[in-house]
């Protein structure tokens, strides 16, 4: 079999860090308007990206794909990246911000939504002023650093009769709801285990990224990627897990992970008798799930990346089309909020409540030794 590098690993992966450059051009994406029967020629839903960094850059190529939402602005700190990005989208003048002025986007009747692609330190602040400015909220992943910061946001957006919603991309991609089906409908009797975990390699990263730095980050591998395993174990059981224990991995290279950890391992019990067991770390390159039942299986590998992933059960291989996972799911919340249809739990903020609940827990679990009852 081909050993793939770190280089093609990196870039086909493509979540959103490390110095390889992070677009994905190198994976062949149908358009996702193919997939809709017709073409949508009403109001779009205008979105200002806040943040434009790697995954800001991979969503603006999104737009293009995408039915419902039109990226109408851009709030940046660097003027050199404005002046680029007004051109290479046609940005106008006035729906471009920058963080100190960016609360007057209030005033802006152009601008029906704000997409939060900053470090995730800055998730918390950026939707309560959106919110404040009366614009619905995109945020990216992890939501924020605690359940409490999570709920504070979610009361934010209520309080200014907003949406809010996680930048949750899987909870669009066809392999995803197909193994939410087969789990969740027990198609292979009742769920037993689920392992899946999500790494790479930082191997390069400059020390000053803020990905090390807990104050922007958070956290490790756990709250960039082991988001990701946590959604996905509960979206395949439907279930809230209820307890957790959780071990830190060596540090191989502790002169970097000074501030965050460098790779974890944890197992999550759920009420209906399920285990699963996860690993999240930057220090080697895994994306994979696999989940047994009573009576089969079904696995993904590649499992969480942007694709294109593979996957089989016991009644054989998937054969789901390729899809743009972030056009797909601009689209899946731009119509909802076009319609003035409430967004389902499983994008809102509620979700990344829910998660943040459990990456806390597993914090506390490898912090103290101890198993954690998660309430
Ligand atoms: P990035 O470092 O490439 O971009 C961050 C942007 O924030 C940059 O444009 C930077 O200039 C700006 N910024 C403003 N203030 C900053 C500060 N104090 N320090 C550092 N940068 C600052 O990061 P990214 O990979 O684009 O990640 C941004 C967010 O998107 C993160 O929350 C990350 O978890 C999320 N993300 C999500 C996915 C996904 O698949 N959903 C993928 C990648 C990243």
């Amino acid at each position: 079999m081909k050993q793939i590098s770190r280089r093609s690993f990196v870039q086909n992966f493509g979540l959103g860090i490390g110095a390889t450059a992070l677009l994905p051009s190198l994976v062949s994406f149908a358009p996702f308007a193919e997939q809709i029967p017709e073409k949508y020629n009403g109001k779009k839903l205008n979105i200002a990206l806040c943040g434009l960094g790697r995954y800001a850059t991979i969503l603006a190529e999104s737009f293009v794909d995408s039915n419902y939402c039109h990226l109408a602005g851009i709030i940046t700190g660097t003027p050199a990246k404005a002046e680029k990005w007004k051109k290479q989208y046609a940005i106008p003048e006035k729906n471009i911000y920058n963080y100190d002025n960016f609360d007057s986007i209030i005033k802006n009747k152009d601008i029906d939504l704000v997409y939060i692609v900053l470090p995730n330190g800055m998730h918390k602040e950026y939707t309560i002023r959106a919110a404040k400015a009366g614009k619905h909220v995109i945020v990216e992943k992890p939501m924020a650093f605690t359940a409490n910061d999570c709920q504070e946001m979610i009361d934010a957006c209520d309080t200014a009769g907003v949406q809010l919603a996680v930048g949750y991309r899987l909870h669009y991609e066809p392999n995803h709801l197909e193994i939410k089906r087969l789990g969740q409908e027990k198609v292979f009797g009742a769920m037993r285990l689920i392992e899946v975990s999500l790494g790479y390699s930082l191997d390069g990263i400059p020390p000053t990224d803020w990905h090390l730095k807990k104050v922007l980050s958070g956290g490790g591998p756990l709250m960039n990627l082991g988001v990701y395993c946590v959604q996905a174990s509960r979206y395949v059981l439907g279930e809230e897990p209820i307890a957790v224990t959780a071990q830190f991995g060596t540090k191989t290279n502790p002169e970097l992970f000074t501030e965050v950890e460098e790779s974890i391992t944890w197992q999550l019990q759920f009420p209906g008798g399920a285990t699963a067991t996860s690993s999240s770390a930057y220090n080697c390159n895994i994306d994979r799930l696999y989940a047994a039942a009573e009576n089969g299986f079904f696995e993904l590998s590649p499992a969480v990346s942007y694709g294109p992933f593979r996957g089989r059960s016991s009644n054989g291989e998937f054969n789901f089309p390729i899809i743009n996972q972030q056009a797909a799911q601009l689209d899946g919340i731009g119509k909802l909020i076009l319609e003035n249809k409430k967004l389902p739990n499983h994008i809102s903020g509620e979700e990344g409540l829910k998660d943040m609940k459990v990456l806390e827990a597993i914090y506390k679990a490898a912090n103290s030794g101890e198993k954690v009852m998660i309430t």
